[in-house]
This record gives C-alpha cells, structure tokens and sequence, in this order.
C-alpha cells in the first residue's frame, strides 16, 4: 500500500508501476469525439465513400481544417482515428491517466524537485491532473494541497486565530451498492442537508428571538471538503466526506446543542435520497488541531497530523483499502481488485472531478488572505520555486522512453548518475525490444 509516509525508492518505483498498470486496465474504454471530425477526402477509405453516399444531404458536415490521414496536429492527446459515416472521427480515451506523461512535442525538461527529497521531474509533458487514476499525478496533488491546507488552517484557525472542527460524513453501505449511485446519493444528501433547516442555521447569522439564537452564522466563515473511498470484500464500497468547518471564534457553550442535532439532520437527509438511515455514527465531529496545536495540548507528538493529513490522506491511509491498493492487488493478478477499480474510475468520472471543494466564505477569505486552493491540474504541474534545471530531452528521445516505459528508470538515473549518463542509456534503447520491458 503506498504511504507518503515513507517515501523510499521503492515506493516510488510502486507508483510508477501503479502509473503504467492503471494505463494497461484502463486503455480499453475510449469515447468518440464527434467535434473532431473531419470533412471526408477523397483518400479516404472506400467503406468511408459509400457510407457518406447515403447519408441524407439534410445532414451538414462540420466544417474544418483538414487533417485525415495525417498526423494529428490537434494534440497527442488523440489517440485513435475512426471511420464514421461522414468522415474520420478521432477516439479519445475516456480517462484523462491514458495520455498523462505525454510529449507535447517539444524538448521535455528534467528537474530537481528540492521540496520533494531532490527527486526528479518531468516538465513539459502532459500532466493530466487526475486525482482519482493516476498514481503520479495524485501523488504531486496530495502534496500540494496538503502545504496549501497546513497554511490555510494556520492563518484561518490556527494560533490566535479560529477554530476549525473536522467533520466526516458517512453513509450505510452493502457489498451490492453500486458506487456511482453510492456517491451520487451521498453527494445529494449532502446538499439537501446544506439546504435544510439544519444546513441553514449553519450559515445564517443569528436573530435576536430565541429560535434563531441557535445559528451559527455569524461566526461560521466556511468549509473544505475532500471526498474518500475505500473498498472492502465484506462490505462494498465505503465514500465519506472529510470536511474542515472554519469559524471565526469558539463556538459559545450555549449553541452547541446545534452539533447534537447534526446526526438527526444527516440521517433525514440520506433518507430523503433513499439512502439507508445512518445511525448516530454517521457524522463524526471534532475539533481540529494542527501538529504544534496537538503538541502543546496534550504533551504529545504524532509524525503525520493536523488538518493537511486529514483532510488531503491521498489515498493512502492505513488499514483501509483505497484504490491504489485495488490497483496493486490487480497488478498481482486479482481479477476483482480490476474490476473493482474499473468501476471506481467509472463511477468517480460522472461525480467528482476535483480532489477539494471550497464552500461557504471560506475561498474569499482565502484569497483575502492572499493563499491559493490551486485545482488538481495546476499542483500535478506546478514546479516549486525552488525548483533546479537538471537537463532536456529531446521529443524523439522521450518518445523512445515511454515505448519501453521507462519514465522512471531515466530519472533514478538522472538522480544517480547525472543527466548525462542518463540520456547515454536513453540513446542504447533504441536498439532494444520495447516488448521485451525490462524496465517496468
Ligand atoms: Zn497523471
């Protein structure tokens, strides 16, 4: 199971494996891509002729620049071409994974990422920025958004600040809930808990009658949220909701009874979604203390804790399933950890496509603040400032790394080596059998 706790050699090279096996069990599902169709050539096929000869001239052909039989200009993004009725039609892979890593057909740069123990990088590839599939990508996320949680909880409700609670909503489950619904449901019952009496009083700031006195309006600034999935052969799937509820202030005694209510309030809600009713486990809510914060309060330290851990675990949690284990159980051959991560990568397409959401007034006090919550495309490529120019590629030579899969052999090289000696390696592999995959 990959922990960021320990991030040895081995553990990377495991998430590079993990990179190239998510590839291989998800380069089956492709979508059609209909806005790129081309305007039928004379070249093209003769299927290609007879099939436009019958569709009904009423039908109007997209018109555009040409490029059939030829390489793709559009980007290498596009993976396969297609005949339809009117013309070639590109097929693009459903997940964004199959064409991370990519040339994008200039020179790739190698750097030296200081932040992350000196390791090396690729820069000037395609990143795809997927949180959910790809290990590599969700990785350099993880991170990121973990340095951007630890300095938003510190300036928002750290020390001298206010105080944040964090919150986790979970919901029944069975072994034969299909994830997608699962998610969807939970995802609904979650907003029509933001949108319900209970929800409401969160947000609104208190009256002066005794009935609105319980609101916490007035000092609540925000949430974060971060969604969570694990597996397990017993019990199916297992989302929950990790979220970060910022307030300004304590929360006073005499208005806590509004968290007592909290449990009611969500178990109403996944009802209302035809969601089995969570019991009173279905929200747990604490307070959130940051490393130092929980150093000097209980006299103790743990090596990973604060928010930044809770709220952004990467997938990597102990003890659980998450999917990243699904995909190194396959790797070993289970043929249910493939299928199970099949329908996670499903599910999650049509629900989430951001690791982090930001509610309530919480993204205007960060910018307030002059902090980032970046997106998952900007952090999976995002260099650190700190960041040293190690050396280039050229297109060819990157392309001849990735036929042997060898992303991450290059840059263990690069770190042990030097750029140099690396790229010799590069240059000898044009004489191997890319088949052959040493170098998995
Ligand atoms: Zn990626």
């Amino acid at each position: 199971m990959l922990s960021d706790l320990d991030i040895g050699d081995a553990r990377v090279s495991l998430r590079w494996m993990l990179f190239h096996h998510a590839r291989d069990v998800l380069r089956q599902y492709w979508e059609w891509r209909p806005e790129y169709m081309d305007w039928p050539q004379p070249y093209a096929s003769p299927v290609t002729h007879e099939l436009i000869d019958r569709v009904p001239p009423t039908l109007s052909f997209p018109c555009g620049p040409v490029y059939l039989n030829a390489k793709s200009k559009r980007s290498a993004a596009v993976r396969g071409r297609d005949f339809s009725p009117v013309g070639a039609v590109d097929r693009e892979s459903v997940f964004r994974v199959m064409n991370c890593h990519g040339s994008l057909g200039g020179e790739v740069e190698v750097w030296r990422d200081i932040r992350n123990q000196g390791r090396a990088l690729y820069h000037g590839v395609i990143k795809c920025g997927d949180y959910w599939r790809c290990p590599i990508c969700s990785h350099r996320i993880t991170m990121g958004r973990r340095a951007e949680i630890s300095d938003i909880y510190n300036q928002v409700a750290g020390p001298g600040q206010g105080v944040a609670y964090l919150v986790t909503f979970t919901v029944p489950h069975h072994r034969s809930d299909r994830l997608e619904d699962l998610l969807r449901q939970m995802l609904y019952a979650r907003d029509r808990l933001a949108d319900g009496a209970w929800g409401k009083s969160l947000t609104r700031p208190a009256g002066k009658t005794a009935k609105t006195s319980y609101r916490l309006g007035d000092i609540y600034i925000g949430r974060m949220r971060t969604l969570e999935i694990t597996w397990s052969s017993a019990n199916g799937w297992h989302p929950h909701l990790h979220e970060m509820w910022v307030f300004d202030r304590e929360v006073p005694h005499d208005r806590r009874g509004l968290f007592d209510r909290l449990p009611e309030a969500w178990a109403d809600a996944c009802e209302d979604w035809w969601l089995r009713r969570p019991g009173a486990n279905g929200v747990d809510l604490r307070r959130m203390y940051s490393n130092s914060e929980y150093l000097s309060k209980f006299g103790a330290e743990t090596r990973s804790w604060g928010p930044e851990y809770e709220l952004a675990a990467g997938h990597g949690k102990t003890r659980t399933v998450g999917p990243w284990t699904l995909l190194e159980n396959s790797l070993y051959g289970d043929e249910v950890s493939r299928l199970a991560f099949v329908e996670y990568a499903h599910a999650l397409k049509s629900v989430s496509p951001s690791s982090v959401h930001v509610g309530g007034r919480l993204a205007y006090a960060i910018k307030q603040l002059g902090l980032t919550a970046s997106d998952d495309m900007h952090l999976s490529a995002r260099l650190g400032s700190d960041a040293e120019l190690l050396g280039t590629l050229s297109s060819a030579e990157f392309r001849l790394l990735a036929q042997h899969k060898g992303y991450e052999m290059f840059l263990r090289l690069v770190e042990s080596a030097g750029h140099e000696s690396a790229l010799d390696w590069v240059r000898g592999l044009s004489s191997r059998d890319p088949s052959s995959r040493l170098f998995v």
